[in-house]
């Protein structure tokens, strides 16, 4: 028998759900609040063709949750909220669903602060900037970063480095061997990174033209199908496609040292990250190191304006935070994906014992 809403809610203490409908343009949105101890909720909206109503709220739930371990450890003071959207990437967006959804956050007053995430874009947040002013990733011309790829690349490079420096007690790309799967956005800004750093790069995608533009550019990348990334014997493997990556059927084939990648939830299951432990092989956890858009999203709303000079040194960061978590899951004995989520629990309760002591703010 499936839970009800409020026992769902109580299982991982979930603040709010708020449900937004509107006829007129199609729109059918899922706002979860899951934790806002650190600040205001923030985490950016999916549109997706959701079978089921039930599958979104299940995806809104589960991607609240994740944000709000994601924004404990990027040390940003937000808390963890995301907004799905019922409706077809292809077919069922319009100017007036992203202008109505603008209304809608604008009603919560701050509480929650939207951004782009799959199915959604840049454009389609300046469109909600019409209407409220709660949503980061705007284009340049509101102000905001634009698209934030190449900042997620820039702090997947960092992690890259620190595991480097865990393995081989150098941090420097120069030389070392990485196969990255997926060269879209954040895939090949993290390529020309590499390539500009000196490693030798292979890569694999299934859209033929974004192998083409990466290899256009540089020539040296070598190009294997996408079956085969995974099983490379490298340095470095960096999944930068899709998540659930590191599965029962994928594992087993691995020849790398490091996974580092910047695709989301790259675990299928928990147990993949103890089994990847087991194997010697180490792994950055993804909501460590992918943290660069949403680093650079808090940034921007930031009293003094956005300067992206700025934000990259808070994307440079990651490389730390990475290092911490390396030394952790050794101290503990543990694997790297439980010493991340530990860590941005400490970070979480120690800032409810801030928030004991009472202040007078007027
Ligand atoms: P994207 O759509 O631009 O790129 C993904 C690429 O992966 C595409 O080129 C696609 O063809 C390729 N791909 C899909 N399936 C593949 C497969 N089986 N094998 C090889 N290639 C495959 O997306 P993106 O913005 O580059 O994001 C990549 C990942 O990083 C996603 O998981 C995303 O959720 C995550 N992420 C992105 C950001 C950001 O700022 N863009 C921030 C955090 C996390």
């Amino acid at each position: 028998m499936k839970s009800s809403i409020f026992e769902r809610m109580e299982a991982h203490d979930y603040e709010q759900i708020y449900f937004c409908q509107d006829r007129t343009f199609g729109l059918k949105a899922i706002i979860v609040i899951h934790d806002t101890t650190l600040g205001p909720a923030m985490g950016g909206i999916r549109l997706w063709p959701y079978e089921t109503e039930e599958e979104a709220l299940t995806d809104a739930l589960r991607l609240a949750r994740g944000m709000t371990y994601k924004n404990a450890a990027a040390g940003i003071p937000y808390g963890g909220g995301k907004g799905v959207i019922i409706s077809d990437p292809k077919r069922g967006k319009n100017e007036g669903m992203f202008r109505v959804l603008g209304r809608f956050i604008e009603r919560l007053g701050g509480l929650y602060l939207t951004g782009v995430d799959v199915g959604t874009t840049v454009e389609d947040m300046d469109i909600i900037r019409a209407e409220t002013r709660h949503v980061v990733t705007v284009s340049e011309a509101w102000g905001g970063p634009g698209d934030t790829s190449s900042v997620t690349a820039h702090g997947v490079f960092q992690g890259i480095r620190a595991c480097l420096e865990e393995v081989y007690g150098n941090p420097q790309p120069e030389g070392r061997t990485i196969a990255v799967q997926g060269v879209g956005g954040v895939g090949s800004a993290l390529v020309h990174a590499l390539v500009e750093a000196g490693a030798n790069v292979t890569v694999a995608d299934v859209n033929q033209q974004h192998v083409e533009a990466v290899t256009t550019l540089y020539p040296q990348v070598q190009v294997v199908s996408p079956e085969d990334i995974h099983r490379l014997a490298v340095d470095v493997y960096s999944p930068c496609a899709l998540g659930a990556g590191l599965n029962d059927q994928t594992l087993p084939a691995l020849r790398c040292k490091i996974i580092c990648g910047g695709a989301n939830n790259q675990l299928a299951e928990e147990y993949h990250g103890e089994m990847l432990a087991e194997r010697g092989i180490v792994y950055a956890p993804d909501f460590i190191v992918n943290a660069g858009g949403i680093i650079v999203g808090a940034e921007s709303l930031s009293r003094s304006g956005f300067h992206p000079q700025r934000a990259l040194k808070q994307v440079e960061r990651i490389y730390q935070t990475m290092r911490n978590v390396l030394s952790y899951a050794q101290e503990q004995q543990i694997p790297t994906h439980q010493a991340a989520t530990s860590l941005a629990e400490q970070r979480l309760a120690m800032i409810q014992q801030v928030q004991h002591l009472s202040v007078n703010n007027n």
